[in-house]
């Protein structure tokens, strides 16, 4: 419950309307993208930078827990408040002005709560995107602070690799605005303080406005599903396409067999490009360029074919078959997978990434120990192998809500072996929030968590003891 005084206080800043106290108002906020979320004190939608600082200038000095929230579409609830009832949620969802586009410069300025599908509509008639590819639509402000990866990382890399300038608000009893960098490609002239807070998952301010680098946008593209030999031939596919398709390979990835079977049931207008039957594995490859087609000289669709036809005339071929599409049909596919496992019964989740040579070793053990220890459980993952990321998902084979100790082992079991015996990060891109606290307490290094917690306390302001890096830092477990 927000005290009167914070009440009016906080309207004074964001304007009435700004301020969300019932509960089917705050419901869509309080609700996280899968499962969870919790309850909040109140949402708070400030519309610029100023009402930002103005807002957080409150909540610090009062001790107000709050929790910044961009496009909520994050999967470790990091965006939605615990049951307490205590916590603020700092929506970013009105900070949406127009991108500032500099066609010249290929980047874009953008304010915090514009969805990606919002600045590449704003792109598109210069010719140009954000190439980040997700099956969900987050806010800028969420991916910068998650470090989103998406489909088309091996190509074009995460946000990290794209943000050319940040626009930062402190927690801290000031409200100081930080403008980090000037949108400049290189610029060794001092520390490069953006990249702290880009991943960080809101522990250490408040994302406002962020300047991307953008890129042309393909003018050719070719897309096939690969089916490997098995599990080894996977990277013998992946070393033949980088090395003969080079700088036209934009995507490699993985999905089973059961991650396609249950998307084509829950979404019946799919194309199946496997109508007689779905194989153990496939991969959806896909090479785009930026150039026009050339007269004379080969499409990518030659080249795609060329580079196949080359890997099925070799002695022992890692691939046995391949199915060619249209590039939207076969990535509708790869982008329902998600909800199709979602609509299929209560999911386990893992956002998994490993060397990349040990992802298919790591699910060959996993599968065989978790048929035999979790058989309830049906193993339905995908995700970008060429990365060596895996959503190591599993799909409970019936619609029983599983105990809540069964679904613990589970993940521990599945952790450790990643973690701890595959060497693996328990966090390929989804960043941290409160599903994930305890692995990143357990897993990560003393060290790292000095170290981190050290840098909180010089941008809070507050003694290194009382920060925990981790999820969003709520103020009122600072102090
Ligand atoms: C179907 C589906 C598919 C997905 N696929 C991928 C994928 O392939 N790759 C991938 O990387 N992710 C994926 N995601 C996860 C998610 O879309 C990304 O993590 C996304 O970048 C989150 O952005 P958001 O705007 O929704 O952030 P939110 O969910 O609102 O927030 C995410 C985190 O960032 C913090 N935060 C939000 N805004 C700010 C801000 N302005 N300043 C500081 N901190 C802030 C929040 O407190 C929270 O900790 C997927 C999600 C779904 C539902």
């Amino acid at each position: 419950m927000l005290e009167r005084e914070d009440e009016d206080a906080l309207r004074q800043i964001v304007g009435s309307s700004g301020v969300l106290l019932a509960p089917e108002d705050r419901l869509p906020y309080e609700t996280a993208a899968r499962y969870g979320g919790g309850t909040a004190a109140a949402v708070v939608r400030p519309a610029d930078t100023a009402q930002v600082a103005a807002v957080l200038r409150h909540c610090v000095r009062r001790r107000l827990p709050f929790i910044p929230q961009s496009g909520n579409t994050g999967l470790v609830l990091g965006s939605t408040p615990d049951d307490s009832g205590g916590q603020i949620i700092l929506s970013l969802d009105r900070l949406r002005a127009a991108p500032r586009i500099d066609v010249g410069d290929r980047t874009a300025t953008v304010a915090a709560g514009v969805r990606l599908s919002a600045l590449n509509a704003a792109l598109e008639p210069h010719d140009l995107f954000l190439p980040i590819d997700v099956s969900s639509d987050p806010m800028i402000g969420g991916m910068v602070a998650t470090n989103t990866g998406g489909a088309r990382f091996l190509r074009y890399g995460d946000m990290r690799r794209h943000v050319l300038a940040l626009e930062v608000v402190l927690p801290d009893d000031a409200g100081t605005v930080l403008q980090l960098s000037g949108g400049l490609r290189k610029d060794n002239a001092h520390l490069d303080l953006r990249q702290i807070f880009i991943g960080s998952c809101g522990a250490f301010g408040v994302i406002t406005s962020a300047t991307v680098e953008v890129h042309p946008r393909p003018r050719q593209s070719a897309v096939a599903l690969l089916v490997p030999r098995d599990e080894e031939a996977i990277f013998e596919l992946l070393n033949a396409f980088e090395s003969e398709a080079g700088e036209f390979l934009t995507a490699f990835e993985g999905m089973s067999e059961a991650a396609m079977r249950h998307a084509l049931a829950h979404v019946p207008s799919l194309h199946n490009p496997f109508s007689d039957g779905l194989p153990a594995y496939a991969i959806l490859v896909e090479l785009t360029s930026a150039s026009a087609y050339r007269a004379g000289g080969p499409t990518l669709d030659a080249i795609l074919e060329a580079v196949v036809t080359q890997l099925a005339e070799r002695q022992s071929a890692p691939l046995t078959d391949v199915r060619f599409g249209r590039s939207e049909r076969l990535w509708a596919l790869r982008h329902a997978l998600s909800e199709g496992l979602r609509a299929a019964g209560p999911v386990v989740g893992f956002d998994l990434s490993f060397r990349r040579t040990e992802v298919m070793p790591f699910r060959r053990v996993a599968i065989a120990q978790l048929g035999a220890i979790f058989p309830e459980y049906e193993v339905c993952d995908f995700g970008h192998v060429a990365d060596g990321g895996v959503h190591f998902n599993l799909v409970h084979r019936t619609r029983a809500t599983p105990e809540t100790s069964r679904v613990q082992q589970l993940r521990d079991h599945v952790l450790e072996l990643a973690v701890h015996d595959f060497g693996a990060s328990f966090s390929g891109e989804h960043g941290i929030g409160r599903a994930n606290q305890p692995a990143y307490d357990h897993y990560t290094p003393a060290s790292i968590k000095t170290y981190s917690a050290a840098i909180a306390a010089v941008f809070t302001r507050l003694p290194a003891a009382a920060v925990r890096f981790g999820p969003p830092l709520p103020a009122g477990e600072r102090g």
